[in-house]
């Protein structure tokens, strides 16, 4: 099954994230993440097999995540891909520590995947037609947090994604 670690964000936040979505939508195209799909990866694990998966619950069930608060204040895009998403214009350590100490978990249980470098962000557009993000409105907004989620992504017929929460953080 096909796995990722991630925060999700509060009802209001996720609300006013969907409106920035749609804004975002109008102007540059592409497709728009659903408001139920709204997240901030942490960990993509990718493929993980159902023993390991029920391990992995297990363990996340069993972490504490420091509450923090993270500003998200800038519009970026991933070339690439074309996606569109919001973050924060400057480093968020709080949230690096929380990316690196679950990595630390992570490849202590033997899962590979460690990315480079890691880039906090809240994905609203892929394959955006333009990628033009500087008449976008500005945003401050802040995504209070304490705990984590343990999600499967699962492919439906039409090739969108569905996400199913497998675990909870236990929270500080
Ligand atoms: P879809 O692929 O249908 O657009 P999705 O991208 O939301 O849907 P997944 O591909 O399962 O669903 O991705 C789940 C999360 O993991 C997303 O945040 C996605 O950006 C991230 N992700 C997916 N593939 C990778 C990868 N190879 N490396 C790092 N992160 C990834
Ligand atoms: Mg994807």
């Amino acid at each position: 099954m096909r796995l990722f670690l991630a925060l999700v964000p509060p009802p209001e936040l996720r609300t006013r994230l969907g409106e920035l979505a749609d804004i975002a939508h109008a102007r540059c195209g592409g497709r728009r993440m659903p408001d139920d799909r709204l997240h901030l990866t942490l960990a993509f694990l990718g493929e993980v097999d159902e023993k390991r998966a029920v391990e992995l619950a297990e363990w996340v069930s069993t972490l504490g995540v420091a509450p923090g608060r993270w500003r998200l204040d800038s519009w970026s895009c991933f070339q690439r891909p074309r996606i569109v998403w919001i973050g924060s214009q400057r480093p968020a350590p709080p949230l690096e520590t929380l990316q690196r100490t679950l990595w630390d978990g992570l490849e202590a249980r033997g899962f590979p995947g460690r990315p480079a470098r890691f880039v906090p962000h809240v994905t609203l557009l892929r394959r955006a037609d333009s990628l033009a993000t500087f008449d976008l409105p500005d945003i401050d907004l802040a995504w209070p947090y304490n705990k984590l989620e343990l999600i499967q992504s699962i492919m439906d017929g039409s090739g969108a994604a569905r996400y199913t929460t497998l675990a909870r953080s236990g929270g500080a």
